[in-house]
């Protein structure tokens, strides 16, 4: 039988890294990343057999648990008529619709393949229909690899962007100013659209203070700008209606995908219609994709969406409350300090005493206490993220007595972790 250690230097040698997306490398937390043979549920088996508990899930594209048989059956229904046509199809319309029927500020939508697509094509829409460049962004949120959006902030004050990657021109990011988080910044008559995570879930967790979501409203409209909600992970995951139905907040644009496909590659971005209808081929914005609506990627969203009713959110919401006190409290008693951040299913884990607001204090959360009690709960069989910035994802199928399981060995973990610190 193949181990994690023999594939992972297989994979070095043939994949920068070992890993085909940077998050799945344990280099923030050390070690060598578990590769998954399987899932079922709230569980992941790796390829030496042995089983986790998930609390990745896909990092948020899975909320119903792995493999649900619903999506299965759906996946391989639709896979038996063909995988891809380059024609459209009906359940692209019913997709569309039923995202409608959800997101009612989504008057029309388009269906892209990542969400990296849908927050650069939102991008590109926003600087056609307003005749802007300028587009403003907050420090330590999350949207994607797109050059524009690769950017770093200066120290903590708006400023103009520097790249944040190797390859991306100073050019391309021009034109992105980045601001802390939760500050309603001044908005000029010159930015095109204020892109933001209206929960920021790519830096742990960081819910929006009061007023910051309606100020952005507000000033945007000063402006003429437009507010483009980056709903990634908060799409259907909050709720049916994501952060703008819990918020009560209206963009003029929206970035779904991760749970919207169900696991498989879609994503999607929809809008005023007056404002989507710049889009090619009906207006002057060009935007396509070979596998966009993709049959396979559809069948499973509208799965997903099927199963996604006030029950399921309410049992979600009151689990990952229960989950979040239990960490809190059996880990604060091993003596570690913690806060443990939970908007509706979604919850963070941070290892200090305040809550964190923005991305200074968020990167004040003791990394090294993190990547000691992540090590400790992989080797009791509980995957969290391998990284200090990122969200937890129970899914559906945690049962109430698999979360508690997770505390019980959370209490063993922290009090191993604080030895080894
Ligand atoms: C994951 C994520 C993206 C990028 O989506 P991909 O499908 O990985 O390209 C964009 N925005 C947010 C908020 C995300 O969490």
């Amino acid at each position: 039988m193949t181990t994690n250690e023999e594939l992972f230097a297989r994979a070095c040698n043939v994949i920068p890294g070992g890993v085909d997306s940077p998050v799945r490398s344990f280099r923030s937390v050390g070690g060598t990343p578990y590769f998954v043979a399987r899932a079922e549920g709230a569980y992941v088996w790796d390829v030496g057999g042995r089983r986790y508990t998930d609390y990745v899930q896909s990092w948020g594209a899975s909320i119903l648990g792995h493999a649900h048989p619903k999506v299965v059956e759906a996946v391989q229904r639709a896979a038996a008529d063909g995988t891809s046509y380059g024609a459209p199809t009906e359940r692209e319309v019913l997709l569309a619709e039923a995202i409608r029927d959800r997101v009612p500020s989504c008057q029309k939508v388009r269906l892209v393949s990542s969400g990296t697509e849908a927050t650069m094509t939102a991008v590109r829409v926003a600087r056609g229909f307003t005749g802007r460049d300028k587009i403003v962004v907050f420090d330590g949120c999350y949207h994607g690899h797109a050059d524009t959006l690769l950017a770093a902030g200066g120290s903590g004050l708006a400023t103009h962007a520097v790249p944040g990657s190797a390859g991306v021109p100073a050019s391309a990011v021009a034109d992105t100013v980045v601001v802390p988080y939760n500050v309603v910044p001044d908005i000029g008559d010159d930015v095109a659209a204020v892109l933001v995570e209206p929960v920021a879930a790519n830096m742990g967790l960081i819910p929006p203070v009061d007023g910051f979501l309606d100020g952005l409203r507000a000033a945007c409209d000063a402006a003429g700008a437009l507010l483009i909600l980056d709903e990634v992970i908060t799409g259907f995951r909050l709720g049916r209606g994501g952060a703008q139905e819990r918020f009560g907040i209206t963009p003029d644009l929206t970035c779904l995908g991760k749970v919207i496909g169900g696991g498989l590659p879609l994503a999607a971005f929809g809008g005023r219609a007056d404002v989507m209808g710049c889009l090619a081929p009906e207006g002057p914005v060009y935007q396509a994709g070979t596998l966009s609506g993709n049959p396979l990627a559809t069948a499973a969203g509208l799965a997903v969406l099927e199963l996604l009713d006030d029950a399921a959110y309410a049992q979600l919401s009151g689990r990952a409350a229960e989950l979040a006190a239990g960490l809190t409290q059996v880990i604060a008693e091993a003596g570690l300090p913690v806060s443990v951040p939970v908007v509706g299913p979604l919850l963070g884990l941070f290892f200090n005493d305040t809550v964190p607001t923005d991305f200074a204090t968020s990167k004040a959360s003791d990394a090294k206490a993190y990547a000691a009690f992540f090590h400790q709960m992989l080797d009791r069989g509980v995957a969290l993220p391998p990284s200090p910035f990122e969200a937890l994802f129970p899914s559906l199928a945690h049962t109430k007595g698999e979360l508690e399981r997770t505390v019980d060995l959370a209490a063993a973990a922290a009090a191993a972790a604080i030895r080894i610190e």
